[in-house]
Protein backbone atom coordinates (compact mmCIF):
# COMPACT_ATOMS: atom_id res chain seq x y z
CA UNK A 1 0.00 0.00 0.00
CA UNK A 2 1.43 3.22 -0.97
CA UNK A 3 -0.32 6.71 0.43
CA UNK A 4 -0.86 9.79 -1.64
CA UNK A 5 -1.62 13.51 -1.54
CA UNK A 6 -4.67 14.50 -1.45
CA UNK A 7 -3.52 17.66 -3.66
CA UNK A 8 -2.06 14.88 -5.75
CA UNK A 9 1.40 16.33 -6.71
CA UNK A 10 3.82 14.79 -3.89
CA UNK A 11 5.73 11.11 -4.41
CA UNK A 12 3.58 8.02 -3.51
CA UNK A 13 4.70 6.66 -0.12
CA UNK A 14 5.07 3.60 1.71
CA UNK A 15 3.10 3.86 5.03
CA UNK A 16 6.16 4.90 7.30
CA UNK A 17 7.55 7.55 5.73
CA UNK A 18 4.17 8.75 4.95
CA UNK A 19 3.79 8.55 8.99
CA UNK A 20 7.36 10.81 9.26
CA UNK A 21 6.41 13.19 6.87
CA UNK A 22 2.80 14.29 8.68
CA UNK A 23 1.94 16.48 5.89
CA UNK A 24 2.59 15.80 2.38
CA UNK A 25 5.52 18.49 0.76
CA UNK A 26 2.56 19.91 -1.68
CA UNK A 27 0.78 20.54 1.74
CA UNK A 28 -2.04 17.94 1.66
CA UNK A 29 -2.47 15.79 3.72
CA UNK A 30 -1.78 11.48 3.28
CA UNK A 31 -4.36 8.89 1.59
CA UNK A 32 -4.09 5.43 0.87
CA UNK A 33 -3.68 4.85 -2.88
CA UNK A 34 -7.07 2.53 -2.64
CA UNK A 35 -9.17 1.57 0.46
CA UNK A 36 -9.65 -2.46 1.03
CA UNK A 37 -13.18 -3.98 0.90
CA UNK A 38 -13.89 -6.80 3.39
CA UNK A 39 -17.02 -8.03 4.59
CA UNK A 40 -18.33 -8.71 8.10
CA UNK A 41 -17.23 -12.26 7.27
CA UNK A 42 -13.77 -11.51 7.31
CA UNK A 43 -13.96 -11.22 11.08
CA UNK A 44 -16.12 -14.19 12.36
CA UNK A 45 -13.32 -15.47 14.25
CA UNK A 46 -12.52 -12.17 15.82
CA UNK A 47 -13.78 -10.37 18.66
CA UNK A 48 -12.06 -7.52 20.51
CA UNK A 49 -10.50 -4.70 19.27
CA UNK A 50 -7.27 -5.41 19.16
CA UNK A 51 -7.68 -8.72 16.83
CA UNK A 52 -10.36 -6.69 14.48
CA UNK A 53 -7.42 -3.95 13.84
CA UNK A 54 -5.15 -6.53 13.11
CA UNK A 55 -6.96 -7.94 10.31
CA UNK A 56 -8.49 -4.47 9.17
CA UNK A 57 -5.30 -2.43 9.33
CA UNK A 58 -3.07 -4.85 7.81
CA UNK A 59 -3.19 -3.95 3.75
CA UNK A 60 -2.78 -0.18 4.85
CA UNK A 61 0.87 -1.74 6.27
CA UNK A 62 1.25 -3.86 3.30
CA UNK A 63 4.73 -3.68 2.07
CA UNK A 64 6.17 -1.22 4.57
CA UNK A 65 8.89 -2.46 7.55
CA UNK A 66 6.12 -1.94 9.79
CA UNK A 67 3.69 -4.38 8.54
CA UNK A 68 5.54 -7.51 10.88
CA UNK A 69 4.80 -4.74 14.04
CA UNK A 70 1.63 -4.59 13.28
CA UNK A 71 -0.08 -7.60 15.13
CA UNK A 72 2.00 -6.20 18.59
CA UNK A 73 1.27 -2.90 17.74
CA UNK A 74 -2.50 -3.59 17.86
CA UNK A 75 -1.97 -5.71 21.27
CA UNK A 76 -0.08 -3.33 22.96
CA UNK A 77 -2.06 0.23 22.02
CA UNK A 78 -5.83 -1.05 21.30
CA UNK A 79 -6.09 -3.46 24.50
CA UNK A 80 -8.37 -1.07 25.60
CA UNK A 81 -12.31 -1.36 26.52
CA UNK A 82 -14.67 0.15 24.04
CA UNK A 83 -18.06 -1.11 25.57
CA UNK A 84 -21.64 0.16 23.87
CA UNK A 85 -23.69 0.67 26.64
CA UNK A 86 -27.30 0.17 26.29
CA UNK A 87 -28.70 3.86 26.50
CA UNK A 88 -32.53 2.68 25.47
CA UNK A 89 -33.97 0.05 23.10
CA UNK A 90 -32.65 1.31 20.11
CA UNK A 91 -29.95 3.97 21.42
CA UNK A 92 -26.49 2.78 22.79
CA UNK A 93 -23.46 5.00 23.27
CA UNK A 94 -20.13 4.10 22.13
CA UNK A 95 -17.17 4.40 25.51
CA UNK A 96 -14.02 5.65 23.76
CA UNK A 97 -13.04 7.47 27.18
CA UNK A 98 -11.40 4.31 29.04
CA UNK A 99 -7.97 5.15 28.13
CA UNK A 100 -5.22 6.73 30.27
CA UNK A 101 -6.14 10.38 29.74
CA UNK A 102 -9.86 9.72 29.20
CA UNK A 103 -10.84 10.87 25.85
CA UNK A 104 -10.73 9.17 22.39
CA UNK A 105 -7.23 10.46 21.61
CA UNK A 106 -5.58 7.66 23.54
CA UNK A 107 -6.44 5.50 20.69
CA UNK A 108 -5.06 7.58 18.15
CA UNK A 109 -2.11 8.72 20.51
CA UNK A 110 -0.95 5.25 21.34
CA UNK A 111 -0.99 3.98 18.24
CA UNK A 112 1.31 6.74 16.83
CA UNK A 113 3.91 6.83 19.38
CA UNK A 114 3.82 2.88 19.09
CA UNK A 115 4.79 3.02 14.85
CA UNK A 116 7.28 5.80 15.33
CA UNK A 117 8.81 4.08 18.20
CA UNK A 118 9.30 1.28 15.84
CA UNK A 119 10.30 3.38 12.85
CA UNK A 120 13.07 5.44 14.46
CA UNK A 121 16.59 4.03 15.00
CA UNK A 122 18.33 3.60 18.52
CA UNK A 123 20.53 6.27 17.57
CA UNK A 124 19.06 8.83 16.24
CA UNK A 125 18.79 11.90 17.80
CA UNK A 126 15.96 13.10 20.11
CA UNK A 127 12.68 13.69 17.90
CA UNK A 128 10.33 16.28 19.51
CA UNK A 129 6.74 16.07 19.40
CA UNK A 130 5.40 19.14 19.04
CA UNK A 131 1.30 19.16 19.43
CA UNK A 132 -1.18 22.04 19.72
CA UNK A 133 -3.96 20.77 21.67
CA UNK A 134 -7.24 22.61 22.74
CA UNK A 135 -7.59 20.10 25.61
CA UNK A 136 -7.43 16.47 25.24
CA UNK A 137 -5.17 15.81 22.21
CA UNK A 138 -1.88 17.10 25.03
CA UNK A 139 -2.47 14.76 27.22
CA UNK A 140 -3.11 12.06 25.18
CA UNK A 141 0.29 12.62 23.30
CA UNK A 142 2.35 13.14 26.60
CA UNK A 143 0.81 10.04 27.99
CA UNK A 144 1.79 7.77 24.81
CA UNK A 145 5.21 9.45 24.20
CA UNK A 146 5.91 9.90 28.55
CA UNK A 147 9.80 8.19 29.47
CA UNK A 148 9.68 6.84 25.78
CA UNK A 149 13.33 7.14 25.13
CA UNK A 150 14.47 8.96 21.87
CA UNK A 151 11.30 11.41 22.27
CA UNK A 152 9.85 14.64 24.28
CA UNK A 153 6.84 16.42 24.05
CA UNK A 154 5.92 20.04 23.63
CA UNK A 155 2.13 20.77 24.20
CA UNK A 156 0.65 24.08 23.47
CA UNK A 157 -2.41 25.05 24.88
CA UNK A 158 -4.47 28.48 24.90
CA UNK A 159 -3.72 29.27 28.78
CA UNK A 160 -7.55 30.10 30.52
CA UNK A 161 -9.79 27.97 27.39
CA UNK A 162 -9.21 24.35 28.41
CA UNK A 163 -11.03 23.03 31.43
CA UNK A 164 -9.02 23.41 35.18
CA UNK A 165 -8.70 19.42 35.14
CA UNK A 166 -7.50 19.36 31.43
CA UNK A 167 -4.89 21.90 32.32
CA UNK A 168 -3.90 19.91 35.38
CA UNK A 169 -3.41 16.77 33.28
CA UNK A 170 -1.36 18.73 30.71
CA UNK A 171 0.97 20.00 33.33
CA UNK A 172 1.34 16.68 35.11
CA UNK A 173 3.65 14.19 33.11
CA UNK A 174 7.22 16.35 33.26
CA UNK A 175 10.05 14.19 32.57
CA UNK A 176 10.38 14.45 28.70
CA UNK A 177 7.16 16.56 28.49
CA UNK A 178 7.10 20.68 28.63
CA UNK A 179 3.56 22.41 28.67
CA UNK A 180 3.61 25.65 27.67
CA UNK A 181 0.51 27.46 28.26
CA UNK A 182 0.00 29.95 25.66
CA UNK A 183 -1.07 33.73 26.09
CA UNK A 184 -3.44 33.04 22.83
CA UNK A 185 -6.00 30.76 21.15
CA UNK A 186 -6.06 27.46 19.90
CA UNK A 187 -5.98 28.68 16.62
CA UNK A 188 -2.51 30.59 17.29
CA UNK A 189 -0.97 27.59 19.46
CA UNK A 190 -1.92 25.59 15.91
CA UNK A 191 0.05 28.46 14.02
CA UNK A 192 2.83 28.44 16.22
CA UNK A 193 3.28 24.67 15.61
CA UNK A 194 2.74 24.40 11.60
CA UNK A 195 5.58 27.81 11.58
CA UNK A 196 7.93 25.56 13.57
CA UNK A 197 7.44 22.82 11.36
CA UNK A 198 8.18 24.73 8.53
CA UNK A 199 11.19 25.98 9.69
CA UNK A 200 14.14 24.33 8.36
CA UNK A 201 16.61 25.80 9.93
CA UNK A 202 14.93 24.95 13.36
CA UNK A 203 14.32 21.64 12.13
CA UNK A 204 18.07 21.40 11.20
CA UNK A 205 19.22 21.31 14.58
CA UNK A 206 15.86 20.01 16.48
CA UNK A 207 14.60 17.05 14.60
CA UNK A 208 11.08 17.92 14.75
CA UNK A 209 7.63 16.16 13.89
CA UNK A 210 4.06 16.65 15.22
CA UNK A 211 0.72 15.07 15.94
CA UNK A 212 -2.08 16.82 15.07
CA UNK A 213 -5.26 15.51 13.98
CA UNK A 214 -4.36 14.81 10.18
CA UNK A 215 -1.88 12.51 11.18
CA UNK A 216 -1.83 8.65 9.43
CA UNK A 217 -0.39 7.05 12.95
CA UNK A 218 -3.62 8.43 14.49
CA UNK A 219 -6.31 8.19 11.46
CA UNK A 220 -5.81 4.30 11.35
CA UNK A 221 -6.91 3.30 14.33
CA UNK A 222 -10.05 5.42 14.47
CA UNK A 223 -11.63 3.34 12.12
CA UNK A 224 -10.51 0.14 14.40
CA UNK A 225 -13.40 0.79 16.74
CA UNK A 226 -16.71 1.63 14.62
CA UNK A 227 -15.52 -1.68 12.72
CA UNK A 228 -15.83 -3.53 16.06
CA UNK A 229 -19.13 -1.98 17.24
CA UNK A 230 -20.67 -2.21 14.14
CA UNK A 231 -19.57 -6.03 13.74
CA UNK A 232 -20.94 -6.40 17.34
CA UNK A 233 -24.51 -4.95 16.58
CA UNK A 234 -24.43 -6.73 12.82
CA UNK A 235 -23.98 -10.70 14.94
CA UNK A 236 -26.54 -9.92 17.37
CA UNK A 237 -29.20 -7.71 15.46
CA UNK A 238 -28.39 -8.57 11.93
CA UNK A 239 -28.37 -4.88 10.99
CA UNK A 240 -26.13 -1.93 10.49
CA UNK A 241 -25.18 0.96 13.40
CA UNK A 242 -26.04 4.25 12.43
CA UNK A 243 -23.41 6.42 14.46
CA UNK A 244 -23.52 10.04 15.66
CA UNK A 245 -20.36 11.30 16.15
CA UNK A 246 -18.70 14.61 18.29
CA UNK A 247 -16.99 16.62 15.77
CA UNK A 248 -14.47 19.49 15.30
CA UNK A 249 -11.39 18.48 13.22
CA UNK A 250 -13.35 15.18 11.81
CA UNK A 251 -10.65 12.84 12.37
CA UNK A 252 -12.76 10.54 14.47
CA UNK A 253 -16.25 10.97 12.37
CA UNK A 254 -13.68 10.04 9.04
CA UNK A 255 -12.97 6.96 10.77
CA UNK A 256 -16.32 6.13 10.76
CA UNK A 257 -16.78 7.20 7.42
CA UNK A 258 -13.65 4.61 5.77
CA UNK A 259 -15.05 1.64 7.60
CA UNK A 260 -18.14 2.22 6.04
CA UNK A 261 -16.42 2.64 2.55
CA UNK A 262 -14.23 -0.26 3.73
CA UNK A 263 -17.37 -2.48 3.94
CA UNK A 264 -18.14 -2.53 7.03
CA UNK A 265 -22.13 -2.63 8.44
CA UNK A 266 -22.73 1.16 9.16
CA UNK A 267 -25.54 2.96 8.15
CA UNK A 268 -25.81 6.81 8.58
CA UNK A 269 -23.36 9.01 9.94
CA UNK A 270 -24.19 11.96 11.75
CA UNK A 271 -21.73 14.47 12.55
CA UNK A 272 -23.02 16.87 15.60
CA UNK A 273 -20.87 20.23 15.86
CA UNK A 274 -21.16 22.71 18.71
CA UNK A 275 -21.59 26.80 18.10
CA UNK A 276 -18.50 26.41 15.30
CA UNK A 277 -20.93 25.42 12.18
CA UNK A 278 -18.65 25.35 9.11
CA UNK A 279 -19.62 22.03 8.41
CA UNK A 280 -23.58 22.02 8.92
CA UNK A 281 -23.57 25.28 6.99
CA UNK A 282 -21.61 23.20 4.05
CA UNK A 283 -24.02 19.85 4.59
CA UNK A 284 -26.92 22.12 4.25
CA UNK A 285 -25.78 23.49 0.69
CA UNK A 286 -23.75 26.87 1.19
CA UNK A 287 -20.12 26.42 0.19
CA UNK A 288 -17.50 25.60 2.38
CA UNK A 289 -16.25 28.55 4.38
CA UNK A 290 -13.47 27.85 6.83
CA UNK A 291 -13.36 30.76 9.65
CA UNK A 292 -11.92 31.81 12.80
CA UNK A 293 -13.64 29.22 15.90
CA UNK A 294 -15.86 30.44 18.62
CA UNK A 295 -15.01 29.19 22.46
CA UNK A 296 -17.47 26.78 23.12
CA UNK A 297 -18.05 24.47 26.13
CA UNK A 298 -17.15 21.67 23.90
CA UNK A 299 -13.86 23.12 23.69
CA UNK A 300 -12.04 19.95 21.83
CA UNK A 301 -14.53 20.27 19.10
CA UNK A 302 -13.69 24.98 18.76
CA UNK A 303 -12.75 24.39 14.95
CA UNK A 304 -13.57 26.54 12.45
CA UNK A 305 -11.43 24.95 9.81
CA UNK A 306 -11.85 21.44 9.99
CA UNK A 307 -8.47 19.89 9.23
CA UNK A 308 -9.38 16.32 7.89
CA UNK A 309 -12.27 18.17 5.59
CA UNK A 310 -9.84 17.75 2.98
CA UNK A 311 -9.61 13.88 2.84
CA UNK A 312 -13.48 14.08 3.04
CA UNK A 313 -13.50 15.82 0.05
CA UNK A 314 -11.04 12.99 -1.68
CA UNK A 315 -13.10 10.34 -0.45
CA UNK A 316 -15.96 12.04 -2.46
CA UNK A 317 -14.75 14.70 -4.70
CA UNK A 318 -18.57 15.17 -5.82
CA UNK A 319 -20.21 17.30 -3.84
CA UNK A 320 -23.45 16.41 -4.18
CA UNK A 321 -22.43 12.74 -3.53
CA UNK A 322 -20.57 13.77 -0.05
CA UNK A 323 -24.18 15.64 1.13
CA UNK A 324 -26.43 12.38 0.33
CA UNK A 325 -23.25 10.61 2.28
CA UNK A 326 -23.28 12.54 5.97
CA UNK A 327 -25.39 14.62 7.70
CA UNK A 328 -24.19 17.44 10.32
CA UNK A 329 -26.08 19.54 12.79
CA UNK A 330 -25.10 22.33 15.57
CA UNK A 331 -25.74 22.29 18.74
CA UNK A 332 -25.17 25.56 20.81
CA UNK A 333 -23.83 25.76 24.64
CA UNK A 334 -27.79 26.54 26.36
CA UNK A 335 -28.85 23.00 24.07
CA UNK A 336 -25.14 21.17 25.55
CA UNK A 337 -26.37 21.94 29.28
CA UNK A 338 -29.57 20.86 29.02
CA UNK A 339 -28.32 17.78 27.26
CA UNK A 340 -26.21 17.38 30.40
CA UNK A 341 -29.37 17.54 32.48
CA UNK A 342 -31.44 15.00 30.43
CA UNK A 343 -29.00 12.25 29.82
CA UNK A 344 -28.90 12.39 34.10
CA UNK A 345 -32.52 12.47 33.99
CA UNK A 346 -33.56 9.91 31.37
CA UNK A 347 -30.31 7.53 31.19
CA UNK A 348 -28.87 7.62 34.66
CA UNK A 349 -25.36 8.41 32.80
CA UNK A 350 -23.63 11.82 32.82
CA UNK A 351 -22.01 12.67 29.59
CA UNK A 352 -19.09 15.00 28.91
CA UNK A 353 -19.94 18.60 26.90
CA UNK A 354 -19.11 16.83 23.51
CA UNK A 355 -20.89 13.83 23.93
CA UNK A 356 -23.87 15.42 24.87
CA UNK A 357 -23.67 17.35 21.25
CA UNK A 358 -24.45 14.01 20.05
CA UNK A 359 -27.43 13.51 22.26
CA UNK A 360 -29.10 16.02 21.45
CA UNK A 361 -28.87 15.88 17.99
CA UNK A 362 -29.87 12.13 17.98
CA UNK A 363 -32.94 13.45 20.44
CA UNK A 364 -34.52 15.72 17.11
CA UNK A 365 -33.77 12.62 14.91
CA UNK A 366 -35.88 10.92 17.09
CA UNK A 367 -38.39 13.40 17.61
CA UNK A 368 -38.79 13.82 13.89
CA UNK A 369 -39.35 9.86 13.34
CA UNK A 370 -36.29 8.26 12.72
CA UNK A 371 -36.21 4.96 15.03
CA UNK A 372 -33.14 3.21 13.78
CA UNK A 373 -30.61 1.69 16.17
CA UNK A 374 -27.91 4.14 16.70
CA UNK A 375 -24.70 4.74 18.78
CA UNK A 376 -23.81 8.03 20.10
CA UNK A 377 -20.16 8.63 20.13
CA UNK A 378 -18.81 8.95 23.89
CA UNK A 379 -15.63 10.66 22.99
CA UNK A 380 -14.49 11.89 26.54
CA UNK A 381 -15.24 10.88 30.63
CA UNK A 382 -17.30 13.63 32.23
CA UNK A 383 -14.67 13.77 35.00
CA UNK A 384 -12.94 16.05 32.69
CA UNK A 385 -15.68 18.43 32.49
CA UNK A 386 -16.40 18.83 36.58
CA UNK A 387 -16.56 22.48 36.20
CA UNK A 388 -19.00 22.32 33.55
CA UNK A 389 -21.35 19.58 34.90
CA UNK A 390 -20.87 19.89 38.69
CA UNK A 391 -22.94 23.14 38.68
CA UNK A 392 -25.68 22.15 36.22
CA UNK A 393 -26.78 19.06 38.13
CA UNK A 394 -25.81 19.77 41.56
CA UNK A 395 -23.69 16.92 42.42
CA UNK A 396 -20.25 16.06 42.57
CA UNK A 397 -18.86 13.74 39.17
CA UNK A 398 -17.23 10.37 40.07
CA UNK A 399 -13.43 10.01 38.74
CA UNK A 400 -12.35 6.90 37.38
CA UNK A 401 -9.08 5.59 38.99
CA UNK A 402 -6.89 6.26 36.18
CA UNK A 403 -8.01 10.07 35.93
CA UNK A 404 -7.54 10.27 39.71
CA UNK A 405 -4.02 9.39 39.47
CA UNK A 406 -2.79 11.79 37.23
CA UNK A 407 -4.44 14.48 38.83
CA UNK A 408 -3.06 13.57 41.80
CA UNK A 409 0.50 14.64 40.23
CA UNK A 410 2.01 17.65 41.02
CA UNK A 411 1.25 19.72 37.96
CA UNK A 412 3.68 22.40 35.72
CA UNK A 413 3.06 24.63 32.87
CA UNK A 414 5.29 27.23 31.57
CA UNK A 415 4.13 30.81 30.14
CA UNK A 416 4.25 31.43 26.37
CA UNK A 417 3.89 34.19 24.90
CA UNK A 418 1.58 33.65 21.87
CA UNK A 419 4.92 34.81 19.28
CA UNK A 420 6.67 32.19 17.09
CA UNK A 421 10.67 34.22 18.53
CA UNK A 422 9.31 33.29 21.80
CA UNK A 423 8.57 29.59 21.05
CA UNK A 424 11.63 28.88 18.94
CA UNK A 425 14.16 30.55 21.50
CA UNK A 426 12.14 27.97 24.19
CA UNK A 427 12.45 24.63 21.68
CA UNK A 428 16.33 25.74 21.20
CA UNK A 429 16.90 26.37 24.90
CA UNK A 430 15.15 23.09 26.13
CA UNK A 431 16.22 20.61 23.26
CA UNK A 432 17.93 17.55 24.26
CA UNK A 433 16.98 18.47 28.22
CA UNK A 434 13.02 17.72 28.45
C1 LIG B 1 -10.96 15.92 19.89
C2 LIG B 1 -12.30 15.73 20.47
C3 LIG B 1 -13.46 15.76 19.69
C4 LIG B 1 -13.42 16.09 18.22
O1 LIG B 1 -12.80 15.09 17.47
P1 LIG B 1 -12.31 15.41 15.98
O2 LIG B 1 -11.57 14.20 15.56
O3 LIG B 1 -11.44 16.61 16.07
O4 LIG B 1 -13.52 15.67 15.17
C5 LIG B 1 -14.66 15.49 20.30
N1 LIG B 1 -14.75 15.23 21.61
C6 LIG B 1 -13.65 15.20 22.40
C7 LIG B 1 -13.81 14.93 23.84
C8 LIG B 1 -12.38 15.45 21.86
O5 LIG B 1 -11.30 15.42 22.66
Amino acid sequence: MKYVSTRDESPALHLGAALAAGLAQDGGLYVPQRLPRFTSADFDDRNNLASVASRLLQPFFAEDLLAHELDAICRETLDLPTPLRQLDARTQSLELFHGPTAAFKDFGARFLAACLARTRPLDAPQLTVLVATSGDTGAAVAAAFHRRPGFRVVILYPDGRVSPRQANQLGCFGDNVLALRVAGTFDQCQTLVKQALNDDALKRSIPLTSANSISLGRLLPQITYYALAALWHWRMHGEPLSFVIPTGNLGNALGCVLARTMGLPIGDIVLATNANRVLPEFFAGTDYAPRPSIATLANAMDVGAPSNFERLRWLYPDAGELRRALRAEAVDDAQIRDAIRASRERYGTLVCPHTATALRVLERMRVRGDERHYAIVATAHPAKFDSVIEPLIGAAVDVPPTLAALLARPSQAEPLAADYAALRERLVASSGRV
